[in-house]
């Protein structure tokens, strides 16, 4: 299976990326790296890896945060909740029928059914909590999903934009509850509102920064869907 491990660091914030699995999903350690408290990001599988993993880097978990709930970005939690139970599950109340439809898009994916752990903390009432001494704002979205946010860290110039924003591209909106209109209102509330040497973290593919996609990602440009 393929797996690929990269990390990175600013002032205050270590990232280690996971690739994992078929589908290739991103799944991201957020470790504040002065109290080591530790947020794991979009958990698509591979749990025994992904344990192994906190392990090594003395990750004290708090919390598994949700981009939106494919089973691509969830497929993991479970599993992980299993062994860490204080870690708070946090995603927008708004995606609840893409958890509720899971079964459905495990059989859709011939893969075996997995479910979601309970929701601990909704993005909707709370889009802002802090992880250590990092400062976390979430944003809602839609357009991929209903409830999907990205994640930002202003003062580590960091964004986790899941499937909303890849490098290149963006999310596609025919799944159950996309909606094309949606996603470019979530487009246009990005550009105005994250400047441009932002690093962009997506939920598959490469990195790259806010000036980068708006500078070169058709998808991101104003008269695209208009
Ligand atoms: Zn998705
Ligand atoms: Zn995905």
């Amino acid at each position: 299976m393929l797996h690929f491990v990269d990390e990175f660091e600013t002032c205050n914030v270590k990232i280690v990326r996971h690739n994992i699995g078929s589908f290739g999903v991103n799944t991201y350690f957020l470790i504040c790296k002065k109290t080591l408290e530790t947020a794991v990001i979009d958990p698509g599988g591979e749990e025994e890896t992904l344990l192994s993993a906190l392990r090594t880097e003395k990750a004290d978990v708090r919390c598994m945060l949700f981009t939106h709930t494919h089973i691509d970005h969830i497929y993991g939690a479970d599993g992980l909740k299993k062994s860490l139970p204080g870690a708070k599950v946090m995603y927008h109340s708004f995606d609840q029928p893409v958890v509720d439809a899971t079964p459905d898009m495990c059989a859709m994916f011939g893969v075996p059914v997995r479910s979601m752990p309970k929701l601990e903390q909704d993005l909707m009432t709370e889009p802002e909590f802090s992880l250590g001494r990092i400062q976390l704002r979430s944003f809602l979205t839609p357009g991929h999903t209903p409830g999907g946010v990205c994640f930002y860290i202003p003062e580590e110039k960091i964004l986790f934009t899941g499937d909303t924003l890849f490098k290149g591209s963006v999310g596609r909106t025919d799944f159950e509850g996309g909606s094309g209109s949606e996603l470019r209102k979530s487009l246009d509330f990005l550009i105005q509102t994250i400047p441009d040497d932002v690093q962009i973290l997506p939920g598959h593919g490469k990195y790259s920064t806010m000036g980068n996609e708006k500078a070169s990602n058709f998808y991101l440009r104003v008269d695209r869907w208009r």
